[in-house]
Formats: structure tokens, C-alpha cells, sequence
């Protein structure tokens, strides 16, 4: 008994990477479920400093913006939190590097990449996808408009599907909502909203 004991794993993390630009209520309900599934015991959304696959495409909103808009979601959700190590750490985002940074921090921690079916199909692309498969199980969850991507499984990967409710949001929805005045109300979590607002984000188109 006290061998096992002894040997207690460590906390399941999982990490949630995004823009966030806004976090809405698809990211959340993801998250939630995710976390109930796998009985993780955090999960962390995981602000991107520089999106680098995204900040060639479009004008991305600040990160600390970003940041305080998933921080004014996530706040009293227990178990979900909002991360800003790759705000920290400067530069372009990579999983990679935000896993080996947990992993230092707590060798004993179990680390989950969290993904929807989109994002799922383009992991090829990724930075050293080789640290990322041999440090985390990768999670997919169900996202509509994108179809399941195939050919992950035998892949090296470790993974863990996980579905949850069909939620057709995008933030590239909200912010086209947001410029051209209609409600982002119930999409986004409140004070999230509150937080737009006030700052005048999304106003001006794109
Ligand atoms: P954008 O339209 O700007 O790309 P987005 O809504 O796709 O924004 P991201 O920050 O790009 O949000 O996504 C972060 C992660 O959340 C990705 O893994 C994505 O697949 C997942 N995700 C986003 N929206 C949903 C949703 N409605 N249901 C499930 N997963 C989602
Ligand atoms: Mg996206």
C-alpha cells in the first residue's frame, strides 16, 4: 500500500492553445467537457503570444487584451485557468515550447493537448510536432465545419477523442458580429462581453 502510495501520479494538465480573438463560448464548453472526460484536473487556455499561423492573415488583437478576455471568461470556472507563459515568454507560440516549459516546471505532471477537428487536421504544420507527440496524448473534440481528420491514430500520437455539444461559434463570427453592431450576448460569457465593450474592441471591422 505504501509503494502505491508513494507513487502517486501527478496532476493531469491539459492545455488549450488559442487565439482567443474573443474567447467565446465553443472554447469553453470544449474545455469543460474535456476536463470531465479525461478527469483532468486543469485546464489551462493557453493565449498565444504571436499566432504565427494567423498574424500573416489578419490584424490580431493584443495578446494582453486577448488574455484579459479569457481571464474575465474563465474567472470561477473551477478548473479551468487562463495561461499567459507564451505571452511570457515573447516571440512566436509553440506548443513545444509551452510543454517543455510545464514539464520543467512539474516533471510529474501528465500534459494534454487540447484540439478541435479543424485544428486537428492541420497538426503536420506544427513546430517540432515530434516533442509535441513524445511530451502530450493529444484530445480532439468534435468542432462543426470541419470534418473529423483521419490518419492521426498510429500516428505516434496518443490519443483521446472527447465529444462534446456542437457549438457552430467562431471568434471570426463574433468579431464580424461585433463590427457591425449586433449582440455577442450569450456567446460570449459576460463579462468577456463587458470587456469589448469597453475597450471598443472589434469595432472597426475585421
Ligand atoms: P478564429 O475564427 O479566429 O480562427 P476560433 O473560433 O477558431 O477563432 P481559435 O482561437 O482559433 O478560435 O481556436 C482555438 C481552439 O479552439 C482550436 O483548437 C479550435 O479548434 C477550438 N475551437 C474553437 N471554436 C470551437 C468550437 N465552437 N467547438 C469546438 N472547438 C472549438
Ligand atoms: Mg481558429
Amino acid at each position: 500500500m505504501e509503494a502505491v502510495a508513494s507513487r502517486r501520479v501527478g496532476r493531469r494538465i491539459g492545455i488549450f492553445g488559442g487565439t482567443f480573438d474573443p474567447i467565446h463560448v465553443g472554447h469553453l464548453v470544449a474545455a469543460v467537457n474535456a476536463k470531465h472526460a479525461l478527469h483532468l484536473d486543469l485546464v489551462i487556455m493557453m493565449v498565444a503570444n504571436v499566432p504565427w499561423q494567423k498574424a500573416e492573415v489578419r490584424e490580431v488583437s493584443c495578446a494582453e487584451d486577448r488574455y484579459a478576455l479569457v481571464q474575465a471568461a474563465v474567472g470561477g470556472v473551477p478548473g479551468l485557468e487562463a495561461g499567459r507563459q507564451e505571452i511570457d515568454r515573447g516571440g512566436e507560440s509553440y506548443t513545444a515550447d509551452t510543454l517543455q516549459e510545464m514539464a520543467d516546471a512539474d516533471p510529474r505532471a501528465e500534459l494534454f493537448v487540447l484540439v478541435g477537428w479543424d485544428v486537428a487536421g492541420e497538426l503536420a504544420t506544427w513546430e517540432r510536432i515530434d516533442d509535441v507527440q513524445r511530451m502530450a496524448t493529444l484530445v480532439i473534440v468534435n468542432r462543426p465545419g470541419a470534418g473529423r481528420p483521419r490518419g492521426l491514430d498510429g500516428d505516434g500520437w496518443r490519443v483521446a477523442e472527447v465529444t462534446v455539444p456542437n457549438l457552430e461559434i467562431s471568434s471570426t463570427d463574433l468579431r464580424a458580429r461585433a463590427a457591425d453592431g449586433r449582440p455577442l450576448d450569450y456567446l460570449v460569457p459576460e463579462a468577456a462581453v463587458r470587456f469589448i465593450r469597453s475597450r471598443g474592441m472589434y469595432a472597426g471591422g475585421g
